[in-house]
């Protein structure tokens, strides 16, 4: 993509109203604009990106037999009032000009279980394991957290449905892993962190916390094992406590952000929609359902907040807008060559091909935070080679073009 020939355009200054690094960041760089506190436009970097991380969860939720859909925004009250839903703080309600009552979709329960019930009618047609990628409305009440905590947000949201307890407990565990490998693909380490089951159901859920002072979780985590637990609704556990599971060091507090999380839904929805099966011996029971959530924006929120410097965002290679950002420094015609070149490679190209001072290049460069910084200059140019800087270092090196493509697979 040519610089030149785009409306958007990163900001000399931070905006004013920022109370956090992401929203500081993303709104600079030009990825976002907000609407008002939770509401924001992605501008077309931030689009990449959330495309980028989408399509991460996307293969990652397929290959435990995913079956993508997409689900309405727009719900009739009747569905939200039959679980019990139409009480829950966050809801939007809206009322038509008729007077009849709607919400907005804060979660998909009460449309995914009438919507796999003409579909699950024997045991045979079970485990089922629909999912979507979907904007969600919640009534919060504060909004402070730029992207990470919206009253509009972008979710995945995948939901399964089991013969029986064993099956789901199965499932549990594949999908828990498949979570780990999502964030892991974009750079974070996330903590598989035990949590109360909410309003859903008396047992733990599992959350899914990244460690960072933006985040609004207080976790206590153990560094000789794998453990983790949220302190805000399990009360259990204090900072100091030694760890339950392996005994050999003490519980560690930090403050994390929750990117996913997975719930035992047990036959809340299938009993609330009467969805029921034919076992193999004949009788009806009540599958056992699973929810699995991963916030999509909120995640681009919290890699900001672990990926920057005091100059700009660091992207992951794997979600980055672009892998290299090109200047030409009064070459425009032997840019086009290496434009056209890495493009046909397959490798994305953001050309700063702008009628403007090189310093500003250089600051937008860092600003926005593509993974490789190419210049191309008379420099360059004599030794045929390019000149490749990496986002998160200071050491320039000079390459052979093909030897930089390779280096990229
Ligand atoms: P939180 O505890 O942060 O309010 P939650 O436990 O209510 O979130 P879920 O209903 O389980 O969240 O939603 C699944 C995922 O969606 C969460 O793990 C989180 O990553 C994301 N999410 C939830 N609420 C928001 C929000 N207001 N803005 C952005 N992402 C959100
Ligand atoms: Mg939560």
């Amino acid at each position: 993509m040519r610089m030149s020939k785009m409306g958007f355009k990163p900001e000399k200054l931070a905006p004013k109203d920022a109370d956090t690094i992401n929203h500081k960041l993303l709104v600079q760089a030009g990825f976002v604009r907000q609407l008002m506190a939770g509401v924001y436009t992605y501008l077309p970097f931030g689009l990449r990106v959330l495309r980028k991380i989408e399509q991460i969860v996307r293969e990652e939720m397929d290959a435990i037999g995913g079956e993508e859909m997409l689900m309405p925004m727009l719900h009739p009250a009747e569905i939200w009032k039959k679980t019990g839903g139409w009480e829950i703080d966050v809801l939007f309600k809206l009322k038509s000009r008729t007077d009849r009552e709607y919400a907005l979709g804060q979660s998909q329960e009460e449309v995914v279980t009438p919507a796999m019930k003409e579909f699950i009618k024997s045991y045979r047609d079970l485990p089922r394991r629909p999912y979507h990628i979907q904007w969600k409305f919640r009534d919060e009440l504060r909004s402070k957290s730029g992207i990470m905590r919206g009253r509009e947000f972008l979710m995945k949201d995948m939901y399964s449905f089991h013969l029986d307890q064993a099956d789901f407990d199965k499932f549990y565990e594949v999908a828990k892993k498949a979570y780990l490998k999502v964030f892991a693909r974009m750079g974070l380490s996330a903590k598989v962190t035990e949590a109360s089951g909410g309003a859903f159901t008396e047992k733990v859920s599992y959350e899914f916390e990244v460690p960072t002072e933006a985040g609004e979780v207080n976790i206590l985590y153990c560094n000789s094992c794998e453990f983790c637990v949220n302190i805000d609704d399990i009360n259990s556990y204090k900072p100091g406590d030694s760890c339950p599971k392996c005994k050999k060091e003490e519980l560690i507090p930090a403050v994390a952000a929750e990117v996913g999380n997975v719930f035992d839904l047990g036959q809340k929805y299938t009993k609330a929609f009467d969805l029921k099966v034919a076992t193999s011996t004949g009788e009806f029971i009540y599958p056992i359902m699973g929810c699995y959530g991963i916030g999509v924006s909120r995640t681009m929120g919290v890699i900001v907040e672990k990926f920057h410097d005091d100059k700009g965002i660091i992207w992951p290679a794997q979600i980055a807008p672009f892998t290299v950002y090109l200047i030409d420094i009064k070459k425009d015609k032997e840019a086009q060559e290496i434009y056209d070149q890495l493009t046909a490679s397959g490798v994305e190209v953001l050309w700063d091909d702008r009628d403007i001072n090189v310093g500003r290049k250089f600051t937008d460069a860092d600003l926005i935070g593509c993974p490789w910084r190419m210049i191309v200059s008379d420099k360059s140019l004599a030794t045929n080679e390019v000149e490749i800087k990496s986002r998160g270092e200071n050491e320039i090196r000079m390459m052979k073009m093909e030897q930089f493509i390779d280096s990229l697979k």
